[in-house]
């Protein structure tokens, strides 16, 4: 057996808090040895306020997971990648989808793993919902991911700021999932984009997507729901109907609810950065940042009542 992957994890808030410790504590294939972020610690381990400090105090580390706001992904990952550290991105990528490609490039001069994470593929019901799909006929999809901002973000400054992709934030979880299970590659066509008069970003949005085909894409993501989350997307097909709720974590086909096993998103996700190290493998897809980006182009932006926290 190996030794463990000495870790660095940076940005230590909410869902390193939440997920990536967790995750990382029962995988035997990581052992955590450091961590940087600018006010908080992780016990047991050597914190930095940088991670810069970080890679320059522990040349023992051989990867490192980013889990600061898109913001600062791509200085971040650089600096660890120029370091020769192996490299696993939060979501989003990055804040544009240009500097994802650079970084891309940056992992292969030196021979680093990039992983670009998308954690909602690893939902229970995807990959089923895929193998479904694949010897489908698709005829519609709606994809709604509606949650309360207050509940999730709860003062978040960053998610209205450029780069912090508003309501984007949770919908690129869908759209992640949607790349992942539809057969064929979609574009955007057209958006509205509902933005408060005191912010940057959109508190709420619907894209009408399509592909070579003219199936008809359409999703709607909304921060001012509640209390409920609905975090869900249909698929219409020739040869019956496709339900993924809950996220990803449930799968229903033609009505009828499919067994795909416990949720296990971040521990997953830490198997796939492990089987990407050991194979000298890169995985960046971006084209859910890309549809993003396409929204932020095409949309027609609308301003709506100013939100407070
Ligand atoms: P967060 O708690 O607001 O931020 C994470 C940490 O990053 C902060 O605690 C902060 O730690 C550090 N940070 C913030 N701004 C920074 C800056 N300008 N420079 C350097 N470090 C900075 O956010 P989060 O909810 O964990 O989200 C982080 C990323 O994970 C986002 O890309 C988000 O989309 C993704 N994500 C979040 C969730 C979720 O449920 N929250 C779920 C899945 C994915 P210090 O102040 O100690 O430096």
């Amino acid at each position: 057996m190996t030794n463990p992957i000495a870790i660095g994890i940076a940005g230590v808030g909410k869902i390193a808090r939440d997920q990536h410790l967790p995750a990382l504590a029962a995988n035997d294939g990581f052992r955590l040895i450091a961590g940087a972020s600018r006010n908080a610690t992780v016990d047991g381990i050597n914190n930095y306020p940088s991670i810069e400090a970080m890679l320059k105090a522990e040349p023992a580390l051989q990867a490192v997971s980013l889990c600061a706001p898109p913001q600062v992904r791509f200085a971040q990952a650089s600096a660890a990648l120029a370091a020769g550290k192996h490299v696993m991105l939060e979501k989003p990528p990055g804040a544009s989808v240009a500097e994802v490609g650079v970084l891309a490039e940056l992992a292969l001069q030196n021979q680093c793993t990039l992983f670009a994470s998308w954690h909602s593929r690893y939902a229970p019901g995807v990959e089923a919902a895929r193998s479904w799909l694949a010897a489908q006929e698709v005829t519609g999809v709606h994809v709604q991911w509606k949650e309360d901002v207050r509940r999730w973000h709860p003062n978040q400054d960053w998610i209205w700021q450029p780069g912090g992709l508003g309501v984007f934030d949770p919908g690129i979880n869908a759209l992640s999932i949607v790349t992942r299970i539809l057969p064929r590659p979609f574009f955007l066509k057209a958006a509205d984009l509902l933005v408060p008069a005191n912010r940057h970003n959109p508190i709420a949005a619907n894209l009408d997507f399509t592909d070579a085909a003219g199936t008809p894409i359409r999703a709607e993501f909304d921060w001012r729901h509640g209390p409920e989350e609905l975090w869900q997307i249909d698929v219409t097909t020739q040869g019956g109907t496709l339900r993924l709720s809950q996220g990803g974590k449930l799968l229903e086909i033609d009505g009828k609810t499919v067994d795909v096993g416990p949720e296990r998103e971040y521990p997953n996700l830490y198997v796939r950065f492990f089987e990407l190290i050991a194979n000298g493998t890169s995985d960046v897809d971006v084209r859910p940042l890309q549809h993003v980006a396409d929204a932020l182009l095409l949309g027609d932006r609308k301003t709506v009542e100013p939100f407070v926290e």
